[in-house]
């Protein structure tokens, strides 16, 4: 199955000039949905991590079925004031401006072996936040993983230090 084809591009959004890739076609076709979860699981079934920490909103709908599968449990991460708990919170670099992204302080044990994942790879500030918010709390990120990388803005730069994948390369 070419997970391509379930991915459509939609010019001017959110706003003029940017061209967004909608996955909804991915999420509403079942054994595309089955196929994607399946395929990350393949990937990170021997890595040996105990969490999969994924961020809001789209990071939900990829990272909660993948930690069902691999049998480990589910770290949210959200926005500011979103989460009960005491957080921890970072802000990271956006291509213009920047963002919070916060997660629950008890979340991750200090050395627990984690998975990141998100649906989409962009520039990698969401996941250099990620990524700065598993090393708070002592965590050791043994993944990380993406459906889509949009290869043209090298954010995988920003996280070359660690092992990580992507299912689709746009
Ligand atoms: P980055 O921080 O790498 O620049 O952007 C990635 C984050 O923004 C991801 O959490 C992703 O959900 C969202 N995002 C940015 N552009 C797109 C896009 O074209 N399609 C989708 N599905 N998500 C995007």
């Amino acid at each position: 199955m070419d997970l391509r084809d379930h991915i459509r591009d939609i010019p001017d959004y959110p706003k003029e000039g940017i061209v967004f890739f909608d996955i909804t076609p991915m999420l509403s076709d079942p054994d595309a949905f089955r196929h994607t979860i399946d395929c990350l699981a393949e990937k990170f079934k021997d890595s040996g991590a105990t969490k999969v920490v994924a961020a809001e909103a789209r990071g939900f709908i990829f990272g909660a079925p993948l930690a069902y599968k691999l049998g480990i449990g589910f770290v949210p991460v959200r926005k500011p004031g979103k989460l009960p708990y005491r957080t921890n919170c970072v802000t990271y670099d956006l291509e213009y401006g920047t963002d919070t992204l916060c997660m629950h302080e008890d979340a991750v044990e200090q050395g627990e072996k984690v998975l990141v994942i998100d649906d989409l790879l962009a520039t990698g500030g969401t996941a250099e936040g990620m990524l700065k918010l598993v090393k708070q709390s002592g965590g050791d990120i043994v993944g990380i993983g993406f459906v889509v990388q949009l290869g043209f803005l090298n954010g995988s730069e920003k996280i070359k230090d660690h092992e990580h994948c992507f299912l689709v390369e746009l």
